[in-house]
């Protein structure tokens, strides 16, 4: 079985951590030359895709090998030829009439960074050039190249702190290891592909289903076939997102004629974002914690129910969308999903959230605020009934009769439960289980 450990690394000292960076920056740059040559051929007037083959990797190899080493200067060039044939693919998929899987039109692969932020640190090492040592002390040391070992001063491979413990300890072989730098906490973080054999479980792992239900005014509504419901409530942070939003037409009204951009305002925009992609990352961990801990294997998401209210205006339903990054935060989910073996899938039922659960009605029902009533007797929270229904339609098993609900509020740097959600505290998660990521202090405040 092919798994993945996730985890926060930490190099031992500034000097450590300036060589990172540079590691980093240069495989990025290295990154954004391919994808500058390959973009120049796919867009050039004759149109034929295998121009982007075409591009001269050999001579960028060898400007980067000396900062990289080779075998990252390749690894970096191998994925980026990777990510062109998942496009192509894509492509072929969407102009595919009898394949309705792909409805967005696919981009090429794009820059990592931009002018303004600056470069996206990130690099790809092949499986033979780093080692990992899992122990009391865990510890990943990587290759670097003999240019950036000068300009340092180091020699050998470059040594970073793990900070917690792998879901996958024990594995057969690795694969290869990707290397961030997360800016949404500060922190470097690696993921490690690795393969166990089929008979290693994470322990909890059973195989119970869970249904997310996503919306705005409450971000994430959950519930499982354990009879687990989490309500992860996001109206004050789309509020704010609102306020921003507004703050930002505001000073683009202001600009003089021609202008539509300031510092200002791009100061805000990355705000904005840094603020969302914090609070997802975030309900990303302490959501699968929860569903790890229940035994759940398999998460069912539904999209954007409330949204779809018809008493939203399009401008609304367009401003949710920008807010929920749904794609964005999908992807987030998945790849956190994988560190712990749990699969997810995405359904759209967009009629979900209208159906009693009692009777079974979609179009009688009227929802207030986050009331979903019914003619025929029934009243409850609309986006946990949603969940819940949703549940059911996936699932075989019985769900079995619900604990009440826990409520989670965003502080801007954890969830936690709410006063409002009165639940007895033994109820909650296994305690053992929370501080996943060990002791790397989150760098936001
Ligand atoms: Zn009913």
């Amino acid at each position: 079985m092919k798994r993945t450990n996730t985890f926060a690394v930490r190099p031992l000292s500034d000097t450590g951590e300036q060589l990172l960076r540079d590691l980093l920056d240069a495989s990025a740059a290295l990154w954004n030359e391919v994808t500058y040559q390959r973009l120049m051929r796919y867009n050039d007037a004759d149109g034929f895709e295998g121009d982007v083959w075409d591009a001269d990797t050999g001579s960028l190899e060898g400007q980067y090998k000396g900062a990289l080493g080779a075998s990252t200067a390749q690894q970096v060039l191998r994925k980026n030829s990777e990510a062109w044939r998942a496009f192509f693919r894509l492509k072929d998929q969407y102009h595919d009439e009898s394949n309705t899987s792909v409805t967005d039109h696919p981009e090429p692969p794009g820059f990592r960074g931009n002018e303004d932020d600056g470069r996206q640190l990130k690099t790809v090492i092949r499986n033979d050039a780093y080692t990992v040592a899992w122990g009391e002390r865990s510890r990943l040391e990587i290759l670097v190249g003999s240019e950036l070992k000068d300009r340092y001063d180091h020699t050998g491979r470059l040594r970073l702190e793990i900070a917690g413990d792998p879901n996958w300890p024990d594995y057969e072989k690795q694969g290869r290891l990707d290397l961030w730098y997360d800016e949404t906490d500060c922190t470097f973080r690696a993921s490690q592909p690795v393969t166990v054999s089929d008979d290693t479980r994470a322990t909890p792992l059973a195989d119970e289903t869970a249904a997310l239900d996503i919306g705005a005014n409450n971000l994430v509504a959950c519930t499982t076939t354990t009879g687990e419901q989490y309500l992860y409530e996001g109206r004050e942070l789309f509020q704010r997102f609102r306020d921003t939003t507004r703050e930002i037409a505001r000073l683009q009204s202001k600009l003089e004629e021609g202008r539509y951009n300031s510092e200002r305002i791009r100061r805000l925009y990355r705000k904005r974002t840094r603020r969302r992609d914090h609070a997802q990352e975030a309900l990303c961990r302490d959501l699968l914690k929860r569903l790890y801990a229940e035994g759940v294997d398999m998460v069912y998401i539904g999209g954007l129910t409330d949204v779809l209210d018809t008493h939203w205006s399009v401008e609304t339903n367009a401003k949710t969308h920008n807010f929920w990054a749904f794609k964005q935060f999908t992807e987030r989910l998945v790849c956190t999903a994988e560190e712990y073996g749990i699969s997810v899938e995405v359904r759209s039922e967009a009629w979900t959230s209208q159906e009693c659960p009692q009777c079974g009605t979609t179009d009688r029902t009227t929802r207030q605020q986050d009331t979903l009533t019914c003619p025929c007797g029934f009243e409850g929270h609309a986006d946990l009934t949603a969940s819940a229904t949703f549940l059911k339609r996936h699932t075989e098993q019985a769900v079995r009769p619900m604990a009440r609900p826990v409520r989670f509020e965003w502080d801007d740097h954890n969830w936690s439960e709410s006063p409002r959600s009165h639940r007895p505290k033994e109820q909650r998660t296994d305690p053992s289980t929370v501080h996943y990521d060990g002791n790397v202090a989150s760098g936001e405040s």
